[in-house]
C-alpha cells in the first residue's frame, strides 16, 4: 500500500504515519525527518535547508523532489511507502505522480488529517519530542513516556514560525486535496480527535 498523507503541520501526520508504519509493515517516508537529520549532521543538504526550515518556509521543490526520489529507490520502499509531508506543493505533486510511474508504482491513497488552525497553533507550541526514539509528546513530559530520554522543543515551533509555516501550507499545501481528489485518492479524517480514534478511522477508510 502507497500512501501520501497530507495535512497542516501539527495535525498528526508523524503520529498516524508511525502507527500506520507498525501495522502495515511499510517504509515511513518524512522530509521532515530526513531534513531534521541533514541539518544535525551538517551535511551540504543540511546546510542548505537550514535557514528555510527556520524560518518556517518550504526547502526549494529541486532538492526535497531529489531526495525523495532517491529514497524511492532503496529497497524497502517496494513493500509500500507512507509519504509524511511530501509533496508540498503542486510541483511536488506531479514530480512524485511521474517518478511512480516510472518506477510501474502508484499511490492508493492520499489521507488529509483535517485540524482547525487554533488546535494546531496550541498543539505546536506545546509540542515536544523525544531525541532517542522521536515518541511525540508534550510539555507536560519532560521525559519520554516510552524509554526515558530527555525531550526537546523544535527550533520551528516558536510561535512566529509556527504563524509562517500555516501560513505557506495554506498557499501551497492545501490546494493538494483538491488535486487528489480529483483523482479519486482522497479520504479525508477529523485530526482533532483523540490520536487512536484518528487511527481508527484511517484504518476504516482504508478497508473499504
Ligand atoms: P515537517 O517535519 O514535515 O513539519 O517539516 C519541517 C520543515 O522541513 C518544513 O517546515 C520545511 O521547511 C521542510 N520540509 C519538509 N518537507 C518538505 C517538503 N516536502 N517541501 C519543502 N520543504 C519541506
Amino acid at each position: 500500500m502507497n500512501i501520501v498523507l497530507l495535512g497542516a503541520p501539527g495535525a498528526g501526520k508523524g503520529t498516524q504515519a508511525e502507527k500506520l508504519v507498525d501495522v502495515h509493515d511499510i517504509a515511513h517516508i518524512s522530509t521532515g525527518n530526513i531534513l531534521r537529520a541533514a541539518v544535525k549532521a551538517e551535511t551540504p543538504l543540511g546546510l542548505e535547508a537550514k535557514s528555510y526550515m527556520d524560518a518556517g518556509e518550504l526547502v526549494p521543490d529541486s532538492v526535497v523532489i531529489g531526495l525523495v526520489k532517491e529514497r524511492l529507490e532503496e529497497e524497502d520502499t517496494e513493500k509500500g511507502f507512507i509519504l509524511d509531508g511530501f509533496p508540498r506543493t503542486a510541483t511536488q505533486a506531479v514530480a512524485l505522480a511521474s517518478e511512480l510511474d516510472k518506477l510501474g508504482r502508484g499511490i492508493d491513497f492520499a489521507i488529509a488529517v483535517k485540524v482547525s488552525h487554533d488546535v494546531i497553533v496550541e498543539r505546536l507550541s506545546s509540542r515536544r519530542l523525544c531525541r532517542a526514539c522521536g515518541y511525540i509528546g508534550n510539555a507536560l513530559d519532560k521525559n519520554c513516556p516510552i524509554c526515558g530520554d530527555v525531550m526537546y522543543q523544535r527550533d520551528d515551533d516558536t510561535p512566529e514560525t509556527i504563524r509562517n509555516r500555516l501560513e505557506v501550507y495554506e498557499k501551497s499545501t492545501a490546494p493538494l486535496i483538491d488535486y487528489y481528489r480529483g483523482a479519486d485518492l482522497l479520504v479525508e479524517v477529523d485530526g482533532e480527535k483523540d490520536p487512536d480514534e484518528v487511527f481508527i478511522q484511517i484504518q476504516k477508510m482504508l478497508a473499504h
